[in-house]
């Protein structure tokens, strides 16, 4: 059975899911939602790989998070082009800039994050990019790579960060964020993006919407964040799964059936 909608960024291999891993992938799937699973490690971009192997409708995404950036080596490089040959591995992520935490030296950062840009463009797949508190130097960097494509995953930035991501072909993905309360300014981004650039996700386990704030979050509630698009839309639920649903297609073009 094809998906209705993706929750086009998830890391259902993630340690939090070690004891019902299974059961978070069915509630998903019985609903007929698809996933794509970045890594944010070495490691965790196996798992990711071996994951989507052998699970429907489920698709991998191999790269390394800003937090773990000084960790990366050469052989790193080549091990991320490799999975990239296999069949389920749809794009490069995550990658990006945390300047908020600053896990990794700045400078650090700002090399890993050219170096998975390149390798992605350099294979024609999109990129799936992290950015906090990064907004200029995230801008900077996509544009010094001509060419390259992706998402914006989790946007929570300023509607001038959008634009400029828009200018530069981006995708942008909403995430739990805009379920929060507080968060006028960026509910209000959600209608400035044009509908052939919106995608949705959970970063499940992370940012579990409201009324789950602060709970474990899993790819089932990409559905909540879907109908706080269609509020903000001013359309139904279904428009937002089938639109994204084709966006998901275009930019991840690898993956299969429709
Ligand atoms: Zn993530």
């Amino acid at each position: 059975m094809n998906p209705i909608v993706f929750d086009s960024h998830c890391h259902i291999q993630d340690s939090a899911f070690d004891e019902d891993r299974e059961r978070v992938y069915e509630r998903a799937s019985v609903q007929g939602i698809g996933l794509i699973v970045p890594g944010y490690s070495m490691d965790s971009s196996e798992a990711a790989v071996r994951f989507a192997e052998c699970h429907e409708n489920t698709y991998a995404m191999v790269g390394v998070h800003p937090h773990d950036a000084q960790t990366v080596g050469e052989d790193d490089y080549l091990r991320l082009q490799r999975w990239c040959e296999e069949l389920k591995v749809v794009g490069i992520g995550e990658i990006g800039l945390d300047y908020h935490y600053m896990n990794s030296p700045r400078e650090t950062q700002r090399e890993v994050f050219r170096r998975q840009l390149m390798l992605a463009r350099d294979l024609g797949i999109p990129v799936s990019v992290h950015s906090r508190e990064a907004e200029a130097d995230t801008i900077e960097l996509i544009g010094k790579v001509p060419g390259v494509r992706g998402v914006l995953h989790c946007f929570t930035g300023t509607e001038e960060f959008a634009r400029s991501l828009l200018q530069k072909g981006f995708y942008i993905s909403f995430a739990g964020p805009i379920s929060f309360k507080s968060a006028h300014d960026l509910r209000a981004t959600i209608p400035t993006v044009p509908w052939d650039r919106l995608l949705v996700e959970t970063d499940a386990p992370y940012l579990s919407p409201a009324p789950w704030r602060g709970q474990r979050n899993e790819p089932l509630r990409v559905i909540r964040n879907a109908e706080i698009v269609a509020a903000q839309k001013e359309c139904t639920t279904k428009e937002v799964f089938a639109t994204t649903l084709s966006n998901t297609h275009t930019i991840f073009s690898r993956i299969v059936g429709k």
